[in-house]
């Protein structure tokens, strides 16, 4: 049986070894799903909802314990995969209330002869698959909504990341939710999405992750019209606006940007600041990414944790070397970046930045803040628009007209006005263009789990 090493990317040490689930095995786990669907969407919503509360109580419970596993096979500082549990129980809750609002409605016929009545539906066996960065936040995002909607799940959480998956799912079973109705595989992503898309049983598929693999999931889900959710790949654009308060800016900047050392979705990827203001804002965050401690997520006091693998350290390396050949300044020499080795970076400003530099075009996923001036307000909504992704996308300012402007100008999913920090388990996350389709949280969330019967009751 092929064994897989799961690593903690802050040493490189093997954290724990696994076996990868074999095919059968995967085949066998979606058959008992579907049999444990049977069940399970015949449990009515309120002892759902109770299920999904004594699974968050758990979770709540074991709170340090998944901190602690999140910072060892993903790398981020303690206190952000501390605050990663609640996130991820925060879907859970929501979810666990939204499970008694599957509402229906009836439609007034053409005659009074007929009822119209109309009702949601489970799609039935849905399958998952999660990236690295969240490796809680992304399964609950996921798991509860499809439970509370009465479908059951297997799920492929990332082989960099599958031991935070195996705790939460024991933990769902603990809780009292039916071991068939939340499985999960170990499998690569190629084999889960072939056998996932080729399944006559799945009715879903939900995936978290880049926008290529992405692309191939809908290509293979299309040969069964299977329903999909897609949360993809980001390249967000922060704009500081001239009447901004930059060092609040500056803070919520960090905030986005630095967060999981840059490897994040929604995290800001290009910064364009009003020219009146950019060499202000631009020493103020330099010296304060400066002075942000790198080191092993787990010791106290670190603000940024190691790369998830050398590659993504590769990656983030030639974005800098590509940016510094067309003119970008860097707050710190790139062999300081590079000083502590291993899949740690030291975080750095480059600025001086255009539009030609790589950067501003592609996905960095490390902790990197490109920043780029603008004259005109429209010139900076046209830089921002100006890729295949619609994520997310933040600015500052205190005027409320330059500010709806924006949000009505700027084509992205999930919008921070003065506010770094827009992901909440009550609001819908999701984007546009290549960034996917499907929202995941708010009452939106619940809705890609459902499907829509409606009832035409003649001759009354
Ligand atoms: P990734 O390479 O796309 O991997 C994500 C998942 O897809 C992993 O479980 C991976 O499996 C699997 N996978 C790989 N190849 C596959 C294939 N051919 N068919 C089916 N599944 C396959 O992305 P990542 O590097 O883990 O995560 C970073 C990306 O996720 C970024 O682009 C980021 O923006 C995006 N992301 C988006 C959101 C959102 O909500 N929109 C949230 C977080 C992250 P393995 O385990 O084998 O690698």
């Amino acid at each position: 049986m092929a064994k897989l090493e799961v690593l903690n990317p802050a040493t490189n040490d093997v954290i724990e070894t696994l076996e990868y689930t074999d095919e059968a095995t995967i085949n066998k786990q979606i058959e008992n799903a579907q049999k444990a669907f049977e069940s399970w969407r015949e449990v009515d919503a309120h002892t759902r909802s109770q299920k999904l509360w004594a699974w968050s109580k758990l979770i709540d419970e074991h709170k340090e314990e998944l901190a602690e596993l999140i910072t060892k096979e993903g790398g981020k500082p303690l206190k952000e995969a501390l605050g990663e549990v609640d996130y991820a129980r925060s879907y859970v809750d929501w979810y666990a209330e939204e499970a008694k609002r599957i509402y229906g409605r009836t439609i007034p016929a053409n005659t009074t002869s007929k009822k119209i009545i109309v009702q949601s539906f489970p799609v039935g066996v849905v399958g998952a698959i999660t990236p690295w960065n969240f490796p809680a936040a992304m399964i609950t995002r996921k798991m509860a909504p499809a439970l509370a909607a009465g479908c059951t799940i297997v799920c492929k959480p990332a082989v960099q990341t599958p031991l935070t998956t195996i705790r939460l799912v024991e933990l769902a079973h603990e809780a009292g939710i039916p071991e068939d109705a939340i499985q999960y595989v170990i499998a690569s992503g190629k084999d889960a999405g072939r056998i996932f898309t080729e399944s006559s049983i799945i009715q879903k598929i939900t995936f978290t992750g880049s926008t290529p693999v992405g692309k191939k999931l809908i290509e293979g889900a299309s040969s069964s019209v299977k329903n999909v959710t897609m949360e993809l790949g980001g390249l967000a654009p922060l704009i500081v606006h001239k009447d901004a308060d930059i060092d609040f800016a500056v803070d919520q900047t960090i905030a986005t940007k630095f967060r999981n050392a840059g490897q994040t979705c929604i995290c800001a990827n290009r910064i364009y600041v009003h020219e009146a203001i950019a060499s202000t804002y631009v020493e103020k965050l330099s010296q304060k990414v400066n002075a942000l401690k790198v080191g092993n997520g787990l010791d106290k006091g670190v603000d940024i944790g190691p790369l998830i693998n050398q590659k993504g350290v590769d990656k983030v390396i030639d974005q800098i070397k590509d940016a510094v050949s067309k003119g970008g300044k860097l707050s710190r020499s790139l062999e300081d970046i590079e000083s502590l080795g291993g899949n740690f970076l030291k975080p750095v400003v480059i600025s001086n930045v255009n539009q030609d530099m790589i950067i501003m075009h592609e996905e960095t996923f490390g902790p990197v803040a490109p920043v780029m001036s603008y004259s005109k307000l429209d010139d900076a909504i046209q830089y921002a628009n100006d890729t295949e992704f619609g994520l997310a996308a933040y600015f500052f300012t205190k005027d409320y007209a330059t500010g709806f402007y924006l949000y009505d100008n700027l084509d992205y999913g999930v919008i921070g006005w003065n506010d770094g920090g827009p992901s909440a388990a009550h609001a819908p996350f999701g984007g546009m263009k290549e960034s996917g389709y499907g929202r995941e949280g708010g009452i939106e969330g619940i809705q890609p789990y459902l499907e829509t019967k409606y009832l035409s009751i003649g001759n009354m």
